[in-house]
């Protein structure tokens, strides 16, 4: 997998661009994953690749932070799901407003992954987010809601003419 991500271009540059930053850092953190039973060395070169909005700059001045923590994938992973199953204790499930079928909060964070877990709960919790299954149901009922606007668009425009 890190092989695939170091074919892009523009990955090695940053890549480069950090290792000299690196150079540059006097204190230069080793970090281990947080989690007290696991441990495992975490690589920044990961890190770099696994956020690529960031540039080198920003996720070295992250990863020298002395107030964050950093966990390992496998144990990110699992720090996700224990998060999840707190929200579900609050909403268990929800209703797609386009087919009506039942929703958890594990495939709303699936559709959702780009959120952070409290922006994925704040929209769990509110009642008037509009949760859908997927893509295809968030078009569909959008498609349906915006022809309605239409129509009666129309009509009013119609009723305009006539009154005119
Ligand atoms: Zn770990
Ligand atoms: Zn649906």
């Amino acid at each position: 997998m890190y092989y695939r991500k170091l074919n892009n271009a523009s990955m090695w540059k940053k890549i480069q661009k950090l290792r000299d930053l690196i150079k540059l850092e006097h204190n230069f953190k080793e970090r281990k994953c947080w989690n007290a039973s696991c441990k495992k060395d975490l690589n920044i070169y990961d890190f770099l690749s696994d956020n690529v909005d960031f540039t080198p700059e920003y996720v070295l001045k992250l990863w020298q932070a002395p107030i964050l923590e950093f966990h390992c994938c496998e144990c990110f992973k699992n720090l996700k799901i224990d998060e999840l199953q707190k929200i579900e204790q609050e909403i268990p499930t929800r209703i797609c407003l386009n087919c009506n079928s039942l929703i958890d909060i594990y495939k709303f964070g699936k559709f959702h992954n780009y959120l952070k877990i409290h922006e994925l709960r704040k929209l769990w919790l509110d009642s008037h987010f509009k949760v859908f299954c997927d893509n295809l149901c968030q078009r569909k009922y959008y498609k349906t809601y915006y022809d309605f606007l239409k129509k009666r668009k129309i009509k009013k425009q119609e009723k305009l003419k006539i009154n005119l």
